[in-house]
């Protein structure tokens, strides 16, 4: 058995897969804020009550929203702040009395993407998370490229290609750095964008229906949104040239995305055909806590 924690900053979600993928057990506590002796608490609390609750006792695997670096083990990048500088792997292990795999939580989703899911069979998939943040993951050949610094797949802290006039100045980020990716894509950058040019404050959802209900101004939102996300995926693809990218996040909810990426994207490609398929998740928000599970295969 496979137990996967998904360790957010707002809940801790568990789930408990058998041999064959099939889910035993999935359940979920509210995260404990800013207290990181409460946060392992729960967490081992949680995988202690699925195995009492399932009879038998499982691999471990913990997605979180960081990394833990590869030379101290401590862990970094994290915006559930109470985690940084903590080892966190080596305390788990110690109240769990196992060994317990952590990866950053996109690269879980987009190992459960790549292993069962929307990226079965590819050789190559890149992961997308379009949420409160731009992050990334990588899977080749049915594993997790972590990287030498921990950080494969993050791209959405390089700079925006190819700025143009809409995209100038170019905001600050929280990583001390302008212009990045994650500045123009995220959701609340959508919903800034959309308000710089309009006056008027909608989320993603909102801006979404109205477009598809004709609205000009929201349709030239998501046109500018999606010509950024091509020109940004095109910088991916020419890199790693993945089979398929798989959307995640909020913002995979925009149906109209997988429509319109590959005109966006294509032109920035350099290849004269463009075969990389751009989809939504098969396991939606369950992605991040299958692939936490995953890191035992
Ligand atoms: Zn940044």
């Amino acid at each position: 058995m496979r137990i996967g924690v998904d360790l957010g900053g707002t809940k801790i979600e568990v789930i408990a897969l058998a041999a064959d993928g099939r889910e035993l057990l999935r359940r979920r506590l509210p995260t404990p804020q800013g207290d990181y002796v409460a946060t392992i608490a729960a967490v081992a609390g949680l995988v202690k009550a699925a195995e009492s609750e399932l009879g038998r006792r499982g691999s471990v695997g913990i997605g979180i929203p960081g990394a833990e670096s590869r030379a101290s083990g401590l862990i970094k990048n994290a915006n559930s702040t109470c985690l940084i500088g903590r080892p966190l792997r080596t305390d788990l292990e110690a109240l769990l009395q196992r060994e317990v795999r952590l990866a950053n939580d996109a690269n879980c989703f987009t190992l459960s993407e790549a292993a069962d899911g929307a990226g079965r069979g590819a050789e190559v998939v890149f992961g997308v998370i379009l949420g409160t943040g731009v992050g990334g993951g990588i899977v080749a050949h049915g594993h997790i490229l972590a990287g030498a610094n921990a950080i494969a797949g993050e791209w959405g802290h390089n700079p925006l290609p190819l700025p143009q006039a809409a995209d100038l100045p170019l905001p600050a980020c929280y990583c001390g750095r302008r212009g990045c990716i994650e500045t123009y894509l995220c959701g609340p950058a959508l919903t800034r964008d959309h308000a710089q040019q309009t006056g008027e404050t909608l989320d993603p959802a909102e801006i979404d229906q109205r477009a598809s209900a004709g609205d000009a101004t929201c349709e030239a939102t998501l046109q500018r949104y999606e010509a950024r996300l091509g020109r940004a995926l095109a910088g991916v693809i020419n890199l790693l040239d993945p089979q398929v990218i798989v959307l995640g996040g909020g913002l995979s909810n925009l149906q109209r995305l997988y429509r319109n990426l590959p005109a966006c994207c294509g032109p920035h490609v350099f290849s004269d055909v463009f075969y990389t398929r751009i989809v939504p998740p098969a396991h939606g928000d369950s992605s991040g806590v299958r692939g936490a599970a995953w890191l035992w295969d």
